[in-house]
């Protein structure tokens, strides 16, 4: 098979392309207009692989999708490139209208006239997979909200969870309901909005045309190549650093947390597997508090790269003092200021923050047979220990570098 995959370049996208030129036999054409989050530098495991191809160009260009389409004929399309960061879309979110909605629709249009004059077999057979996000459905009620006592009987507080079956006061997390494929879209930020009104746009343009769509909504990625604008690199990194690790108001936003190469092979399997017309949630079954997650990168750090601690408490991570001349620094062992801990620091609340996620991912597992392969221990582990590997990488993100000199990788 021929897979155009849209945001190759990516964090997910790259997961999936490394996936498909490793695992199976599909050629791929990685479609990425090469935005600051779009690295090529993530595919050189499999960019000299003669099943793969590369495009730069824009999702909003009709004559230039038009040209790919023609020229590499492909038999199915995964579509993942979007603006996919929160906090840019309340600072600017024109970026994202125009290319998670405007883009999103253009490829539609492009890949369905496509489509048509496609020969029956290959028109039968041929898929758009959007890739989307649980944050559609808005948020979901949080263990440690507030209840309400209206009379004898407890009700719960928020307007979300006049529906739930909550036993006590103090419901725990997994007493409280999951986001399902019939979850009610409910989204809170112009990204999450973005995204839900793309959903809205394929499953559309199936009822509508015919056109043949799969959508999955998946929980929060962490892995290998992930931009650290994201908060497990951002932490990472800045602890290595010595810098802060901010965390927004108390850090007790839950999310659930999913491997991306567990993602990228569920992904494949949608593709291969899941019906046409058909939504599939993808989730790890790993809720985590946010505050809990960076306690947890800082305590893996405390035993791979013992921070060394100045005399201001102040912590200065082995990386830095390997090659740092130490004097007047006094390592520490014997208190929790000798942690990566020391450096958390709280931050003013991102606006609308979401307080909770949380996937049911029973349909993934009962009818397409996945289960995730990593646990968040398994996986968080991976993840540290590929970043510690790839300093290279990640400095090249860090100072530009990666964008500065990547023409010279554009076949
Ligand atoms: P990312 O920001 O790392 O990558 C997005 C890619 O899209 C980049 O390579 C970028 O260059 C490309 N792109 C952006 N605008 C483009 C345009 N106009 N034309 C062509 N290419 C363009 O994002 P990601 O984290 O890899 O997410 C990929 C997809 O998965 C997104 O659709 C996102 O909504 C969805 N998703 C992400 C997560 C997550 O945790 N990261 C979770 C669920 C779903």
């Amino acid at each position: 098979m021929k897979i155009l995959v849209t945001g190759g370049a990516g964090f997910i996208g790259s997961a999936v392309i490394r996936h498909l030129i490793q695992n199976t036999q599909n050629s791929v054409i990685n479609l990425d207009k090469l935005t600051y989050a779009g690295n090529l530098e993530s595919l050189l495991e499999v960019s000299d692989d003669p099943r793969y191809a590369f495009e730069q160009v824009d999702i909003c260009d009709t004559a230039e999708l038009e040209r790919v389409f023609q020229q590499h004929q492909p038999d199915a399309v995964m579509h993942l490139a979007a603006e996919s960061h929160v906090d840019r879309s309340i600072d600017g979110p024109a970026e994202f209208i125009h290319t998670n909605i405007v883009g999103t629709y253009t490829l539609l249009e492009v890949a369905r006239a496509y489509w048509n004059q496609l020969p029956e077999e290959r028109k039968k057979a041929f898929r758009f997979h959007h890739v989307s996000t649980d944050e559609v459905y808005g948020d979901l009620p949080h263990p440690n909200d507030e209840p309400v006592i209206a009379g004898d009987s407890p009700v719960i507080a928020s307007e979300t969870k006049q529906s739930i079956d909550c036993h006590g006061l103090q419901p725990r997390s997994d007493e409280l309901p999951l986001f399902t494929e019939t979850t009610a879209y409910e989204p809170s930020s112009p990204y999450s909005a973005s995204k839900a009104s793309s959903d809205h746009l394929v499953r559309a343009w199936h009822r509508t045309y015919g056109f043949p769509i799969v959508i999955t909504n998946c929980s929060n990625n962490y892995g290998p190549y992930q931009f650290p604008e994201k908060l497990i690199p951002l932490v990472l990194l800045n602890a290595l650093e010595g810098k802060q690790l901010p965390i927004y108001g108390a850090g007790d936003q839950i999310r659930d947390w999913l491997y991306v190469k567990d993602h990228a092979r569920a992904l494949c399997l949608v593709l291969e597997k899941g019906k046409n017309g058909e939504t599939y949630n993808i989730g790890g079954h790993n809720e985590l508090q946010n505050i809990e997650v960076v306690k947890t990168i800082c305590e893996i750090l405390d035993e791979l790269v013992p921070p060394v601690i100045a005399g201001d408490s102040s912590v200065i991570a082995s990386v830095a003092k390997q090659s740092t001349d130490c004097h007047g620094l006094q390592p520490r062992s014997d208190d929790t200021a000798s942690s990566y801990k020391s450096l958390i620091t709280h931050v003013a609340d991102r606006p609308g923050h979401d307080r909770r996620y949380a996937i049911d991912s029973t349909k993934m597992q009962t009818e397409l047979g996945w289960t995730p392969e990593e646990t968040f221990e398994t996986g968080l582990k991976k993840t540290i220990q590929w970043y510690l590997d790839n300093t290279k990488w990640c400095q090249r993100v860090q100072d530009g570098s990666y964008q500065r000199e990547r023409l010279g990788q554009v076949k």
